[in-house]
C-alpha cells in the first residue's frame, strides 16, 4: 500500500534517516582490516540506542542483527560474522533505525584499503546509478521510470541488475508500497504522488544478475562469485521533486572525501 506522508511526518523520517547516516559515518571510521562485522554490529546497536532510536532490522522478519554486512560476492542480507575484514574487501553495510514510529533504511559499500580497479569502478557506477534513479523520482513519473534509468545506466557498463530484491516505500513499516525495482520499462507502474517516501537501492553485480541464497537463510550472493555493490538512500517527494532524507556526508567526513553529489537533492545545505 502507498501511504503518502505529511511534511511533519517527513521531518520525523528525516530524523530516523539521519541517525542511520550518522551510524554509517561511525562505521566508516571503525571498518578496517582485522575488525569483524560482528564487532561493527555491536558498535552500531550501541550507537543507535545512544541516539534515542532502536535498531530497525533486529527482530524484523527474525533478523538477528542491527547491520546487514555483505562482503565481496555477497549482495545483501549478509549476517555479521567473526571473519576479520581483509585488505581489498568491499563491505556493503545496510542499516535501519526506528524512532518516533518511523524507519530509516540506508546503505553504503565500503572499500577496505586498496581494492581492485574493476571493483572500484563497480562501486562508482552503482553509486552514480543511485542518483540517476533518484532524479526520476518526481511528479509525472512512474515507478519503473526509476528502475529503467538505473538498469540502462548500469547495464551500459556490462553489469548485472539483481531482479529478486528491490527498493520500497518507507514509513511506519520498513517495507511499504510501492516496490521500487532497479529495472523496468519507462512509463510503466504506479504514478508517484506528493509526500511519498521511498528507499531507492540499486544492487548491482559485476557479472551475472543471477543470485543464490546461502544456507544461513539470509545472505544473498552472486551466482558467479563476482563482487556486488549496494547503495541506498531514503528520498521524499516534496513539491514534486526528490529530496534526500539520508546523507553520505558523515561517511565522507570520516573518509576525507569531498563530494557535491547530494546538493541537487537538498533544498537546504546540511550541517555535518
Ligand atoms: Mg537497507
Ligand atoms: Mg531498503
Amino acid at each position: 500500500m502507498i501511504i503518502p506522508k505529511t511534511r511533519e511526518q517527513i521531518e520525523l523520517m528525516r530524523e530516523s534517516a539521519l541517525i542511520v547516516s550518522k551510524t554509517l559515518g561511525m562505521i566508516a571510521t571503525e571498518i578496517k582490516p582485522g575488525v569483524t562485522t560482528l564487532q561493527l554490529d555491536r558498535m552500531a546497536e550501541e550507537f543507535i540506542r545512544d541516539h534515542g532510536a532502536v535498531p530497525g532490522f533486529k527482530g524484523l522478519y527474525d533478523c538477528p542483527s542491527t547491520l546487514l554486512t555483505s562482503v565481496n560476492d555477497q549482495i545483501v542480507h549478509g549476517l555479521p560474522t567473526n571473519r576479520p575484514i581483509e585488505e581489498g574487501d568491499i563491505v556493503s553495510v545496510d542499516c535501519g533505525a526506528l524512532k518516533n514510529e518511523y524507519y530509516g533504511d540506508h546503505a553504503y559499500t565500503f572499500e577496505i584499503g586498496e581494492v581492485a580497479p574493476e571493483t572500484k569502478k563497480l562501486l562508482q557506477v552503482t553509486k552514480e546509478s543511485l542518483y540517476v534513479g533518484i532524479r526520476e523520482f518526481k511528479i509525472g513519473n512512474r515507478v519503473e521510470d526509476v528502475g529503467s534509468a538505473i538498469q540502462r545506466y548500469t547495464e551500459a557498463h556490462g553489469y548485472g541488475v539483481v531482479r529478486e530484491l528491490v527498493g520500497h516505500g518507507l514509513g511506519k513499516k520498513m517495507h511499504e508500497g510501492p516496490e521500487m525495482p532497479n529495472y523496468g520499462k519507462r512509463g510503466r507502474g504506479k504514478l508517484f504522488v506528493e509526500g511519498l517516501v521511498v528507499a531507492i537501492e540499486p544492487m548491482i553485480n559485476m557479472g551475472t544478475k543471477n543470485i543464490r541464497q546461502l544456507k544461513d537463510g539470509w545472505t544473498i550472493v552472486t551466482r558467479d562469485g563476482k563482487p556486488s555493490a549496494h547503495f541506498e538512500h531514503d528520498v521524499a517527494l516534496i513539491d514534486g521533486k526528490p529530496e534526500l532524507l539520508s546523507t553520505f556526508a558523515y561517511v565522507y567526513k570520516a573518509l576525507g572525501i569531498v563530494s557535491d553529489e547530494e546538493n541537487e537533492f537538498r533544498r537546504e545545505p546540511l550541517a555535518v
